[in-house]
C-alpha cells in the first residue's frame, strides 16, 4: 500500500492549534481561609496539632536547598539536617540509622513495605501468600487487595476478638491450616477502638514458628505506648507517621531490619539509598524529628495523665447520661480498666444516638467540639466501619458510634465540655425521634 501523503493543515486546524497554545484564562487564586482552631479538640487520632516550636522549625527549613545536591553549601546543609534527623530518630528507636527510610506518611510506608516485601520475597518462586488482620488501616487492606487482584497473591485474613484485639489464638487459628505466608501484617494499636495488639507475642509466633516476615503499623502507638521500637516489638518492619505524634502531615518513616529486602514503590533518583526515590521533604523531616523527641520525653507520665483523663471522661459520661434519662453508653474495644490493652487517649463510644454524623455535627456547632467517627451513620454493612464489623458489634449499636481521642493538651474543663456536648447531642436526637 502506498503511504498517504501528509495532509496540508486547513484553516480550521490552525485555529484549533492557536486556541490550544493561547494562555488559559485562569482567575486569580484566592487561598481558602485557614479554619479557626476548634474550641475543644478531641480528634487526636486523626491528627495531633503541631506544637509552635515544630511549626517554627518547619517554616525555617521550608525554603532550604535540595538535600540531594552536594555541590553547594545549601544542599550540603540540607543533607546534613536529614542525616542528623535520621540518626536522632534511630537512637530513640534503638536501630541503625540506615534501617530508617523517610517517605510521605504511613499510607505510603504501609503500601511500600507490604507490597515491596511480598513481591521481593516471592521472587524465588515461593507460594504467593500474605496475611493481614481484619482491623488494619485501609492502606494495608487495600494494598493486600491489590496484591490479590493484580499480582496473584492469596490473602489470609486474621480476625479480632469482640474487643477488637488480634491475639495469638486468632492468629494461630487463621494460619494453622493455611500455607505459610511470606509476610504477616498486624497493627500495633487500632485507630478507631484504641485496642492494642500483643505484638511481641504475635511476633514470636510469626517469626519464630512460621518463619515469616512480620510487619507492624505503629502509626497510633509511637509516642503513646511504652517501648514502641523494633527490639521490644520483635518486628521485621515498622511504619510510623509524623502527624500522629505532633509532626507535620506528609512525613512517614519506614523501618526495616533488612532495607534491601523490599522492592521500592517509587523509582527514580538515588534518594534514601534508592529505597524511596524523590526529593526529601527536609522541613517535614526536621519537624517530625522535633515532634518525636518531644513525644518520647516524659512519655510515661504523659501516658498516665491521658489514661486518667479518659477514665474520668468515661465515668462522667455514664453518670451524665443516667442523670439525663438517656440509655447508658457502651464502650467499644477493650474495657476501660484494661490499661495495657488500650491506647490511653481513645474512647470509641456507642452513644445510642440514631446517627453519629448528626451527633458530631451537633457537638461541633453547639459546643465547638471536634471529634470523629470510624464511619458515617447507617446500619448497612456498606456504611459500618470494617473494624466494627470485624468485632461483631450488633447492628443497633453501630449507628451512633463516635470516637473521642484526647491529646496532652486536653484539660479537665474540656473533658466536661465534651461530656455535656455528647449528652446534649444524644438528647436532641432522642427528642426528634
Ligand atoms: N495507619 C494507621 C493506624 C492510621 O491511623 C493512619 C492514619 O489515620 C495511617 C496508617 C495513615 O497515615 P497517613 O495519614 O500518614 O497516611
Amino acid at each position: 500500500m502506498m503511504p498517504r501523503a501528509p495532509q496540508r493543515p486547513t484553516g480550521d486546524d490552525r485555529a484549533e492549534r492557536d486556541r490550544a497554545s493561547a494562555a488559559p484564562e485562569v482567575p486569580s487564586f484566592t487561598l481558602p481561609p485557614c479554619p479557626p482552631a476548634p474550641i475543644v479538640y478531641a480528634d487526636a487520632n486523626s491528627t495531633l496539632p503541631q506544637a509552635p516550636e515544630v511549626t517554627a522549625a518547619v517554616a525555617a527549613w521550608s525554603g532550604c536547598a535540595n538535600a540531594s545536591n552536594s555541590h553547594h553549601t545549601g544542599g550540603l546543609a540540607a543533607h546534613a539536617a536529614v542525616e542528623a534527623c535520621r540518626a536522632h530518630m534511630a537512637s530513640w528507636l534503638r536501630v541503625p540509622p540506615a534501617s530508617l527510610t523517610f517517605c510521605s506518611g504511613a499510607t505510603e510506608a504501609n503500601t511500600t513495605l507490604l507490597r515491596g516485601l511480598a513481591l521481593k520475597l516471592a521472587e524465588g518462586g515461593a507460594p504467593r501468600v500474605i496475611a493481614v488482620s481484619d482491623v488494619e488501616h485501609a492502606s494495608v487492606l487495600e494494598t493486600a487487595r491489590a496484591l490479590e487482584a493484580e499480582d496473584g497473591f492469596r490473602v489470609i485474613r486474621i480476625p479480632c476478638d469482640a474487643t477488637g484485639v488480634v491475639g495469638v489464638p486468632q492468629l494461630r487459628a487463621a494460619l494453622e491450616r493455611a500455607p505459610r505466608p511470606l509476610v504477616v501484617a498486624i497493627m500495633h494499636a487500632n485507630n478507631e477502638t484504641g485496642a492494642v495488639n500483643p505484638i511481641a507475642d504475635l511476633a514470636r509466633y510469626v517469626r519464630g514458628e512460621l518463619r515469616s516476615y512480620f510487619m507492624v503499623d505503629a502509626a497510633q502507638s509511637l509516642g503513646r505506648l511504652p517501648d514502641v521500637h523494633p527490639a521490644a516489638l520483635y518486628a521485621d518492619a515498622l511504619t510510623f507517621s509524623a502527624h500522629k505524634f505532633g509532626g507535620p502531615k506528609g512525613v512517614g518513616v519506614m523501618f526495616s531490619q533488612d532495607p534491601g529486602l523490599w522492592r521500592p514503590l517509587l523509582r527514580g533518583g538515588p534518594q534514601e539509598g534508592g529505597r524511596r526515590a524523590g526529593t526529601e521533604n527536609v522541613a517535614g523531616i526536621v519537624g517530625a524529628t522535633l515532634a518525636l523527641d518531644s513525644a518520647l520525653r516524659n512519655r510515661a507520665a504523659r501516658t498516665e495523665a491521658l489514661a486518667a483523663r479518659s477514665r474520668a471522661l468515661w465515668s462522667s459520661l455514664m453518670s451524665a447520661m443516667t442523670v439525663a434519662g438517656l440509655p447508658a453508653p457502651k464502650l467499644l474495644g477493650p474495657p476501660i480498666e484494661a490499661s495495657g490493652a488500650r491506647l490511653p487517649n481513645t474512647l470509641l463510644i456507642a452513644t445510642g444516638a440514631a446517627c453519629n454524623a448528626k451527633l458530631l455535627a451537633h457537638m461541633n456547632t453547639h459546643a465547638g467540639v471536634a471529634a470523629s467517627v470510624g464511619s458515617a451513620c447507617g446500619t448497612s454493612s456498606h456504611s459500618a466501619s470494617h473494624v466494627l464489623l470485624a468485632m461483631g458489634v450488633p447492628r443497633e449499636d453501630r449507628r451512633g458510634v463516635i470516637r473521642i481521642s484526647l491529646s496532652d493538651r486536653t484539660t479537665d474543663a474540656e473533658v466536661d465540655v465534651i461530656v455535656r456536648a455528647i449528652v446534649a447531642g444524644v438528647a436532641a436526637q432522642a427528642a426528634d425521634s
